[in-house]
């Protein structure tokens, strides 16, 4: 289920506030902070982004 238009661009990492990029693929649903020291995967279930930090996905 593709996000919302428009959606996207009023979104921001809860953790630091920065912009966050959608990096949705076949397999694996999530938006990725655009903080340089951040970059946190958020994940996106059932269309919704799931903006919490608890729940996201750290950086290699
Ligand atoms: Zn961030």
């Amino acid at each position: 289920m593709p996000l919302e238009a428009g959606l996207l661009e009023i979104l921001a990492c809860p953790a630091c506030h920065a912009p966050l990029d959608d990096r949705t693929t076949a397999e694996t649903p999530e938006l990725v902070c655009t903080g340089a020291d951040c970059r946190l995967a958020y994940p996106v279930r059932d269309g919704i982004p799931v903006l919490l930090v608890d729940e996201a996905r750290r950086p290699a």
